[in-house]
């Protein structure tokens, strides 16, 4: 039987537009051509961004049609939970319960974003010292934002651009990964069929160093809200001179399980975490601190939870680990393993490859100057370190070039009120793992993690221009 590809086109100027060069997208898990998606040339990205300005300046998107239409499509993404959480485990080798979790979340988004576009006002500034004045600020959309964005969450976080965007009435180019963009198409689709008014939503695919820096490139962005690498995330800010970006970059997050911690809800939680989506989570846990008292009781719990997780087709519903996003990638992390072992840490679970699958591996050992530890790993491998006071574990958690999210496992309550302002990251998750996040929580980070904060009602503050007025009453 010849199974059939599926043939994808770009959405630009509210029209379905075919290319002739294609991009073959592969399903993560067999391995099988998924699609074939029209590729983007530069007259095409020309066109899109043209279509976005004539969009800003001349079609109207008032707030209360915004509302609507996000309302809109957030039923529709309901209405079709299952085809399209199936296209995210397939194209993103996504376990298809976890797949089914990111589908419901991209609804919520939508209408936590509808709400936003309600309650968009500016505010009245006080006229002390300014007698005979009135002030005050509009918010007004700051024009085309272009949207760039990773593999990993192939349509949560593509919803978290394209639906703040829209609520402040932006016109939206979207950018995909080139591994997952079969999702923007569908949402494409069904944001055309809730009525977004045409010129404002659009999608060009192609390569980041083609169709993508040419979005860098071009002036007539306003604003660009990026989420991936870090080097990709330097690269943007670099190229784009004075206007703005919000970066969403990576990290290799860590949890620490204090000595008053529930040992066995943490280590429970932990191993779960560690490796979900095969690691490849920004906020993933990278690194698991535990307090050198509990340390063999927790050991004993997290591996055997560990050795209980299944790892496989993401199409089955008690798959826990899928598929890694390509066999390079796998590669890379058995390469790092290597370094990692060479140099003394100790592999106490996992370590193996079948092409692109690989087992959730437990390290311990590890010290400052192994990639595992210091780079992102973006896989399903964890280390466990052990420490002796809490000073000591606040450091290590701190010494990293990246600082996204920080979990804490304690039952002191002081140390808890007193953590968020000792961990230097973006988000402090309190007995839970550094992988949380709800979609209304202003979510980044700080240092090479990246700017800015995602979150319907943050992002869209991002995406206004705040014009002040200035009325003078002594006329
Ligand atoms: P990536 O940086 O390789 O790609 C992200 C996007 O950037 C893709 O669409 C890609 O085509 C584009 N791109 C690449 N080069 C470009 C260029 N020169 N100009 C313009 N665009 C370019 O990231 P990825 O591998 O798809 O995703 C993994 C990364 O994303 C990890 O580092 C992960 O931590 C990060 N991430 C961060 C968050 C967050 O919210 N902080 C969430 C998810 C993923």
């Amino acid at each position: 039987m010849i199974k059939q590809v599926n043939q994808e086109k770009l959405f630009i100027d509210g029209q379905w537009i075919e290319t002739a060069e294609k991009l073959q997208v592969y399903n993560k898990f067999t391995g099988e051509l998924f699609a074939e998606v029209s590729i983007a040339d530069e007259k095409t990205v020309d066109q899109a961004i043209d279509v976005g300005v004539r969009a800003h300046k001349n079609t109207p998107f008032a707030s209360d049609v915004r509302y609507n239409v996000l309302m809109k499509v957030a039923a529709l993404l309901l209405e079709h939970k299952e085809s399209l959480a199936e296209i995210i485990a397939k194209e993103g080798g996504k376990p298809i319960t976890d797949a089914l979790v990111e589908v419901n979340r991209s609804a919520a988004t939508f209408e936590m974003a509808a709400d936003e576009a309600k309650k968009l006002v500016g505010e009245i500034i006080p006229n002390y010292n300014a007698a005979g004045r009135f002030l005050y600020t509009v918010k007004k959309p700051v024009g085309v934002v272009a949207a760039i964005t990773p593999f990993n969450f192939p349509l949560n976080l593509v919803v978290h651009k394209v639906a703040p965007a829209l609520a402040a009435g932006n016109p939206i180019i979207i950018k995909p990964a080139s591994e997952t963009p079969s999702l923007t198409i569908r949402l494409c689709e069904l944001l055309q069929e809730a009525g977004v008014p045409e010129g404002y939503v659009q999608c060009v695919i192609g390569g980041g160093r083609t169709v993508g820096e040419q979005l860098l490139q071009d002036e007539r962005i306003a604003h660009y809200t990026f989420t991936g690498s870090p080097g990709v995330g330097k690269h943007i800010q670099k190229t784009i001179g004075l206007r703005k970006a919000t970066l969403e970059l990576g990290s290799n997050s860590a949890t620490i399980v204090h000595l008053d911690a529930n040992v066995e809800q943490a280590a429970q939680k932990l191993a779960k975490m560690s490796f979900a989506h095969a690691g490849q989570i920004c906020i993933s846990v990278q690194r698991i601190f535990v307090h050198e008292d509990i340390r063999e009781e927790f050991m004993e719990i997290f591996l055997a939870e560990v050795a209980k997780l299944n790892v496989g087709d993401p199409l089955l519903a008690d798959t826990n680990v899928g598929p890694m996003v390509n066999e390079k990638e796998a590669e890379r992390v058995e390469n790092w393993l290597t370094e990692a072992t060479t140099g003394g840490a100790t592999i106490l679970s996992g370590g193996t490859r079948d092409k692109n699958i690989f087992t959730p591996t437990v390290l311990t050992n590890v010290k400052k100057g192994m990639q595992v530890l210091d780079e992102e790993l973006f896989a399903p491998v964890v280390s466990v370190t052990s420490y002796s006071t809490i000073e000591e574990a606040i450091e290590q958690v701190n010494d990293s070039k990246y600082g996204l999210q920080a979990g804490i496992y304690t039952a002191d309550l002081n140390l808890s009120y007193k953590i968020p302002y000792l961990l230097d990251v973006g988000g402090v998750i309190i007995n839970d793992t550094c992988c949380y996040r709800t979609d209304q929580m202003p979510y980044g980070g700080v240092k090479e993690s990246g700017n800015g904060k995602e979150g319907p009602a943050y992002a869209i503050q991002e995406l206004v221009e705040t014009v002040t007025v200035v009325v003078n009453l002594e006329q």
